[in-house]
């Protein structure tokens, strides 16, 4: 056994620790404070130390007795993350490599964009879904994360912006990890980081992407929140999916649609499809045609993603022109299309490729 190995098991088994203040919504804070004896104004007063002036140490909470300061110091950490690797990219995406608390790492990317700055978050260590294509799941899921790992990550990345005078002003939940099988963590999450009070990020730039895990789709249709809601679908038909991502098994297109249509009637939102393009598989103009009859008349827009290379895997890249005719072929039926513009190739820092390289001896 290497040693580096013993470390991090150790380190995993012996891993007591205060939970994380980010985990805790502003109401659940307010709580923990009537419980401790104080006012609930104090929780507000938190939230504003950890969101907008982001201090990293209970101590930095100057308005706050000293008393509740170290109180809040006895019960709480502030946050979990170390940041192992900070790189950025020659178009200027970031990609950030972060120790947990238990020795595993993950990955966390921030994209420039003419219209902000976009972060994209992980929110399992690893992934269990299996799509074909992805490297997130090539080691299988380690562990959830917990709701203040995940804010942590968007705290971690405003700080570092903060020193250019930036802000984070969108995220995508597309990071390692299915957010659906996360279910109750991600959704403590929004809350966390869309409050007011908290980094106040709006709905309607925040973006949930799901290969499909049914059951949360009408739960998170329920939700009545205003986020952005965006489906890995990749092929046309139920058998050309189920090549492509196992899930389809348990949870088969045309079941998988009859949620999409609840969720665009419930929310009256429009929904993103997520097409990846592999070459020679599902890019062909018949796939377009069989796309266009599969989603006409729904609210939604086609998110086309040329496959991003992945040397465990087998896929091959669609030539430009065939994009371009795929796109074309969807335009005509009337469809909104858009083709990802990609960024942070010389940091792997592109979808699917998002794994630990630095850390693989030690997460294994
Ligand atoms: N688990 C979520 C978030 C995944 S990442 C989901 O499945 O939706 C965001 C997108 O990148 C998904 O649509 C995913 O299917 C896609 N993706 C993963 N690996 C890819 C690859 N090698 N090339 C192109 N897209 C990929």
């Amino acid at each position: 056994m290497e040693k580096t190995d013993i470390i991090t098991r150790n380190k995993r088994e012996t891993a007591t620790r205060n939970p994380s203040i980010y985990s805790l919504t502003l109401e659940e804070l307010q709580a923990w404070m009537v419980e401790q004896g104080e006012k609930p104004f104090r929780a507000t007063q938190v939230y504003e130390w950890l969101y907008q002036k982001r201090v990293s140490s209970f101590s930095d909470m100057t308005n706050l007795p000293k008393a509740l300061r170290e109180k809040l110091d006895d019960h709480f950490v502030i946050t979990t993350l170390k940041t192992l690797v900070q790189q950025t990219s020659q178009d200027g995406t970031m990609k950030f490599l972060f120790e947990l608390h238990d020795g595993y790492s993950i990955e966390t990317v921030l994209m420039r964009h003419d219209y902000g700055n976009s972060i994209c978050v992980t929110t399992q260590v690893g992934c269990r879904i299996g799509c074909t294509f992805c490297a997130s799941t090539l080691g299988g899921l380690k562990r959830h994360l917990e709701a203040g790992e995940i804010a942590a990550q968007v705290v971690k990345v405003q700080k570092a912006l903060d020193e250019q005078g930036e802000r984070v002003s969108s995220i995508v939940v597309m990071g390692i990890g299915e957010p659906f099988d996360n279910y109750d963590e991600l959704i403590k999450f929004l809350k966390i980081v869309n409050h007011k009070k908290g980094l106040n990020i709006g709905a309607r730039h925040i973006t949930v992407s799901t290969s499909g895990i049914i059951p949360k789709i009408y739960q998170f249709a329920d939700e009545g929140m205003q986020i952005n809601f965006a489906i890995s679908l990749h092929a046309p038909t139920t058998e050309l999916r189920t090549k492509l991502m196992p899930i389809n098994k348990a949870y088969p297109l045309p079941k998988l649609m009859e949620a999409v249509r609840y969720y665009i009637e419930k929310t009256g939102r429009r929904v993103t499809f997520e097409y990846g393009l592999f070459g020679g598989v599902n890019d062909q103009i018949e796939h377009a045609e069989q796309l266009a009859e599969l989603i006409k008349g729904l609210k939604c827009h086609v998110n086309l993603i040329p496959v991003n290379y992945v040397p465990e895997r087998n896929y091959v890249r669609t030539p430009r022109e065939q994009i371009f005719a795929f796109e074309r072929a969807l335009k005509k039926h009337g469809i909104n299309v858009t083709i990802r513009r990609e960024q942070g190739h010389d940091i792997d820092a592109a979808c699917g490729q998002l794994r630990a390289k630095e850390r693989k001896e030690e997460t294994r």
